[in-house]
């Protein structure tokens, strides 16, 4: 996962896009990077970590121009070192070009072998920089002509912006599969992953992309275009279960309600003799206040969570991770002792956090303890753009509700229905993809890109 953001005709742009990561920095921690555009050359800043601990003023002050755009990094596709670090910026003979994506690629490490195989050099393992090789092969002189002849070749998750001396491009794949879309700053047409990001900067004349759409933004122009290649819609729908921040718009739909809507559902679904309602913080917020809601049991913030824990501190490493959750989370004993608490969150992936948080809450005197899922078991990886890890490590794909509820030690364990999960939003449902809980991954995944995401596993940082 990633968040990006791109801004065109704002003398303040690069301050301007450092606030825009700023609110898009929930959906990455890794690295952050931004390149504007002077009239002149690009100017490239990238670092790993936060972006407020990267982006200072002196650096700012390094980042002229009325054009730029950033990226906040969460690897999904290559490791996590300075030198995948987005925004990437290469040299071609259409000028200088710097790319930020969001999503994962499902025939790149197929393209990249060929390419290597025909002369090509790549400079990192990310599967983004497949994009700009493809378009210095063909360059036109037209910079949007080349991108858009690239994208026809790539398959899979990408919401993209690419700068060049002439203009701000964004563009969403076929499938639709992230977030991605665009506003206006005064004169300034500004792109961003999610509409937080535009309430900071009190952006108006809001519009998300639609899938296959290509956005070209120069001085205060806008133009649109169409991928040849078409599919069927197949938003993720994990955005709305997890991902973005509740206080977005996301594919037509506010996070909030649509959390809200599975919490009651779940609720219905799933009720339990229970005296008190939990959320484990922030991800299971707003679908344990829909359960709160529908149910009739008080809501309670018995889990307390320290928003300070840098995520570079506990990532990547697993034998760091295993003590995250207490750094991160402290129970309120004079809420849970001796109460019957329902305790919801969105996923289970491993379930080793959950497993944890669960005993957390019967040490502070809990008298039960039931765990209630606002999505279903989440037993398939996703190759369109969140890190999960293989499916040997996913316990729903090997464990029934049951085995899962004794291994997290819950006294009972209950996961919304997919039909559930789908009714909670307001598109068609076979618009939303719904791979990770279905393994129904509707655009396929190349043989040589599969067996790489095996060799590979992503290491899943983010669990509380
Ligand atoms: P675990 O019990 O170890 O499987 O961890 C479950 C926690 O991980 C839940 O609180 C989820 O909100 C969180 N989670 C689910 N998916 C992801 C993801 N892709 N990245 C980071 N955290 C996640």
């Amino acid at each position: 996962m990633c968040g990006i953001f791109g801004i065109e005709g704002s003398e303040d742009a690069a301050k301007l896009t450092y606030l825009g990561l700023y609110a898009l920095q929930h959906r990455g921690q890794e690295s952050a990077g931004i390149v504007s555009w002077d009239g002149l050359q690009l100017h490239l800043e990238r670092g790993m970590g936060h972006v407020a601990d990267i982006f200072k003023e002196s650096v700012l002050r390094r980042l002229p121009g009325s054009r730029a755009l950033g990226h906040t990094r969460y690897s999904t596709a290559g490791t996590s070192v300075l030198a995948n670090a987005q925004p990437i910026v290469v040299k071609t003979s259409m000028g200088p070009l710097g790319l930020v994506h969001n999503g994962n690629l499902t025939n790149a490490v197929e393209i990249r072998r060929r390419l290597e195989r025909e002369g090509s050099i790549f400079q990192t393992t990310s599967d983004t920089e497949v994009i700009l090789h493809l378009m210095a092969r063909e360059p036109r002189r037209d910079v949007v002509e080349s991108f858009m002849l690239a994208l026809e070749k790539v398959h899979g998750a990408y919401s993209l912006l690419l700068i060049s001396d002439g203009a701000l491009i964004a563009a969403c794949d076929p499938n639709g599969f992230r977030p991605l879309a665009l506003a206006r700053v005064g004169d300034a047409t500004c792109f961003a992953s999610e509409s937080c990001a535009f309430d900071l900067l009190e952006a108006e004349e809001r519009r998300e992309l639609d899938p296959g759409e290509v956005v070209v933004a120069r001085g205060s122009g806008v133009e649109s275009y169409r991928l040849q290649r078409t599919a069927e819609p197949t938003r993720c729908i994990f955005e709305h279960v997890y991902f973005a921040r509740p206080d977005s718009k996301v594919f037509g739909d506010p996070v909030s309600q649509t959390r809200l809507a599975m919490g009651a559902r779940l609720a219905r679904e799933a009720p339990a003799a229970a005296d008190i309602v939990v959320p484990v913080p922030d991800s299971g917020l707003f679908a344990a206040m829909g359960y709160s809601r529908e149910s009739g049991l008080p809501l309670e913030f018995g889990l307390i969570r320290n928003h300070y824990v840098g995520r570079t501190f506990i990532e990547p490493k697993q034998s760091i991770r295993n003590f995250g959750v207490k750094v991160k989370l402290n129970p309120i004993r004079d809420l849970i002792a001796g109460k019957r608490v329902v305790l919801v969150d969105d996923s289970i992936v491993r379930g080793t956090t959950s497993r944890k948080i669960v005993r957390m809450v019967r040490d502070a005197g809990a008298a039960e303890v039931h765990v209630r899922i606002s999505a279903p078991p989440t037993e398939w990886p996703c190759h369109y753009g969140i890190d999960t890890p293989t499916r040997d490590e996913l316990i729903a794909a090997h464990h029934s509700v049951d085995e899962i509820r004794r291994y997290i030690e819950a006294d009972s364990l209950a996961y919304l229905s997919l039909d559930g999960m789908l009714q909670a939003v307001s598109g068609p449902r076979e618009s939303y993809c719904t791979a990770c809980w279905t393994g129904d991954y509707r655009e396929p995944i190349s043989a040589e890109d599969k067996r790489q995401a095996e060799l590979f596993p992503i290491r899943l940082s983010d669990a509380p």
